[in-house]
């Protein structure tokens, strides 16, 4: 397990990933694979070079500080090699247009507090504070927990985004310095989930029920997709076992999903196979909604993804 994660983002005055104005910290890496994924950077939790042909004005300069000849211009654009790029990133540092980009940066725990307390005037004013999210920042557990035992010490509310694929013990460690959690739950079949994530959900499961238990507040979000989990069983089958969780009714967000992210697989070089996914319509969103309500949940449509 790599132990010190690539951040790809950090979001400031961010206002969805949890209460009042927060700061969000993206890790780099996730063992899921949803093919509707909005952040495919976050796959992967090692470097990777961005590029975008739109951006780009073709100056060559990346082609020419390449150090290891791994890039040249075409018609359609800059190419790269990916046997000959050792990921060094001085393409993206001479690109004067960002058409060329590197996701995933180094960052230690002191970077990374320095540009979270810089924002703490705004979380006190506003009830908010730091969002851990991915990726599965939860893969991360050592350099997580001191990030948010160093937040603690600050009084900085915690809140940790998870889809839940981690042992449960760290799980359960983690929410020890952690306030607030949200947690993915994206279909109830597990043999589904493998087919759209590459992996089952038994231990998802299991660790939301181990989650519950501990009196953290959670607020569940599923993303709603049509052709994969739209359908009124699953919703009906989500909804009961949310309803069945220990403590108080759950908030639930339901996130509709938009195929807005196709040009980042782009510049990532990768080909995204959409398949049967599609936007769920707005009669099935309110369906999905009411169904959710009708066992007690706090459930409403959010435009967070
Ligand atoms: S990251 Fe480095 S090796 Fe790769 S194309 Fe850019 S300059 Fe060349
Ligand atoms: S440096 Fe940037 S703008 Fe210039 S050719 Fe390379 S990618 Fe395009």
């Amino acid at each position: 397990m790599i132990e010190t994660p690539l951040i790809f983002d950090i979001k400031r005055y961010a206002i969805n990933d949890g209460p009042g104005i927060r700061t969000t910290i993206f890790f780099k890496g996730c063992p899921l694979r949803c093919p509707w994924c909005h952040n495919p950077e976050s796959y992967s939790g090692q470097k990777e070079k961005m590029y975008s042909s739109a951006k780009c004005i073709g100056c060559g300069e990346c082609v020419k500080h390449c150090p290891n000849q791994a890039c040249r211009l075409t018609p359609d654009g800059v190419v790269t090699d990916p046997d000959l790029c050792r990921l060094c990133s001085v393409c993206a540092e001479v690109c004067p247009t960002n058409a060329t980009e590197m996701s995933g940066r180094e960052m230690s725990v002191d970077e990374i507090m320095v540009a979270i307390k810089k924002e703490i005037t705004f979380y006190d004013q506003s009830g908010g504070g730091v969002s851990f999210s991915g990726g599965e920042p939860l893969m991360f557990p050592v350099f997580l927990l001191e990030l948010l035992k160093q937040c603690g010490q600050n009084q900085i509310h915690r809140t940790v985004d998870t889809a839940g694929l981690v042992p449960e013990k760290t799980l359960l460690e983690v929410a020890e310095h952690t306030e607030h959690f949200l947690y993915d739950l994206k279909m109830m079949d597990s043999v589904n989930h493998e087919k759209f994530t590459g992996m089952g959900n038994e231990l998802i499961l299991r660790n939301l029920q181990a989650l519950a238990k501990t009196g953290r507040t959670i607020d569940i979000r599923i993303p709603l997709i049509g052709g994969v989990n739209d359908d009124l069983e699953n919703i009906e089958e989500s909804a009961a076992f949310i309803a069945g969780l220990a403590g108080p009714p759950r908030r639930v967000d339901v996130l509709s999903y938009h195929n807005i992210a196709s040009q980042k697989y782009s510049r990532l070089g990768r080909i995204h196979h959409p398949g049967p996914l599609a936007e769920p319509t707005a009669e099935r969103q309110e369906e999905v909604v009411a169904l959710l309500k009708n066992h007690g949940l706090d459930a409403r449509l959010s435009s967070r993804w």
